[in-house]
């Protein structure tokens, strides 16, 4: 914990850099991305092959980041909401059929649901770890359960071995156990139990917009799995569905982007160690600080830290905790998010169509608050922000 003496000297040294929050940060981007755009550029000059239809570096892309994560197989998309949008139409819902989704997530995953035509089934979160708790998916599985899609909300793997166990015991009468699916926007880069995240489960989507773990230019996303038949569909409807007759319109990506992709994918493991750097260094600097719980790593994870998520004492629920986020942006010039609280909160879609089931997940979202952090930040730069909100903390008394 930091002194009194300690927190004034780090508030005097003021970020050059504005650490903002989602969604206002980017990537790290060096020389090497900018000769692999430009190389890019230059080879579709070739009038008689332009940008071609998924050509080169497309497919190796896709071949370096399924040896990254451990799958047979990974298909490129322009962004991650397509790539969900496509594995959700891929398990054929039928009228009735029920997915279960954590509530605290991005609008992406019930939204796709809703979609391809399924009925959402809102899942409470673990208020440790803010991932869909297997115990609340045991108490909902049910006989029209076809999927599970937990989130790797803050770039920490979801228990995807225990939603399998779950979906195992109780199979569909006529598909089988559920089909366990990871929203791994938020979590390239990081591990579970020996694996990467995207290697367990039927499917896995990741995203590489702008303030992502690894970025494709400001947009981007890919699909990771072990199974030919969902490979091959993906790989088809991202360009209209003819390879499998099916539904499908453009989803692809460029051959600018796979370029930057592979660049970015060499150096995403010290993004990943810059992160958990940072984010160790933080739970030092706050050890011990009144009315907080650091983000909770359990045993067998490697989480990304794609956002440093604090939980504030019960009193300080919801309007305190706002107030610590306002004065820590307008007073100190640091980004603070709430990432997220329940999305059919948020989209009154949702909310229609699935209700609002979730209350102790909704209690959870207003006790969480996300401070900024960065790959890039500096040692004094997080002394300043951690100075900063224990600042801020000690003004709510
Ligand atoms: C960012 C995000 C998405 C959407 O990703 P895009 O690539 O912008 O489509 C989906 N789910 C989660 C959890 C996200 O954070």
């Amino acid at each position: 914990m930091m002194t009194q003496a300690e927190i004034a000297a780090a508030l005097k040294k003021r970020p050059t850099v504005a650490w903002r929050s989602e969604p206002l940060l980017g990537s790290i981007y060096g020389q090497e991305e900018i000769d692999a755009a430009t190389n890019a550029i230059k080879e579709a000059m070739d009038i008689s092959q332009g940008f071609g239809f998924s050509a080169s570096p497309i497919p190796e892309f896709e071949a370096a980041f399924a040896e990254y994560v451990g799958t047979k197989y990974a298909v490129a998309v322009n962004s991650a909401g397509p790539g969900i949008d496509i594995v959700m139409r891929a398990l054929k819902l039928q009228p009735g059929d029920e997915v279960i989704v954590p509530s605290i997530n991005y609008q992406a995953a019930p939204l796709a649901v809703l979609g391809a035509g399924g009925k959402v089934v809102w899942g409470e979160a673990d208020p440790k770890t803010y991932l869909l708790d297997p115990a609340d998916v045991e108490r909902k599985i049910t006989n029209r359960t076809r999927c599970i899609f937990p989130v790797h909300i803050h770039g920490m793997s979801a228990p995807m071995d225990a939603y399998m166990e779950i979906a195992a015991k109780h199979p569909h009468p006529v598909y089988g156990p559920a089909k366990v699916v990871g929203d791994a926007a938020r979590a390239c880069g990081g591990g579970y139990k020996g694996t990467k995240i995207g290697k367990m489960g039927w499917g896995t989507i990741f995203s590489f917009h702008t303030m992502k773990n690894m970025t494709t230019l400001g947009e981007g996303g890919m699909i990771t799995t072990d199974d030919q038949e969902l490979a091959d569909y993906a790989r088809s409807v991202r360009m209209y569905g003819s390879g499998v007759e099916a539904w499908g319109t453009s989803n692809v990506m460029t051959k600018v982007q796979a370029a930057v992709g592979i660049e970015q994918l060499k150096k995403l493991d010290s993004f990943i160690d810059g992160r958990r750097r940072v984010a160790y260094a933080r739970n030092k600097l706050l050890a011990g600080v009144e009315g907080i719980e650091l983000p909770y790593e359990p045993e067998g994870q490697h989480h990304s830290y794609y956002l440093y998520a604090l939980t504030v004492k019960k009193e300080w629920a919801g309007e305190k905790r706002n107030q610590v986020i306002k004065w820590m942006n307008d007073d100190f010039g640091v980004g603070c998010v709430v990432a997220n609280a329940p999305s059919y909160n948020s989209r009154r879609i949702l909310a229609e169509n699935f209700g609002k089931t979730t209350p102790l997940s909704e209690e959870y979202a207003s006790r969480m608050l996300c401070v900024s952090l960065h790959p890039a930040m500096s040692d004094d730069d997080n002394r300043y922000i951690s100075a900063a909100l224990i600042t801020c903390l000690q003004r709510l008394g």
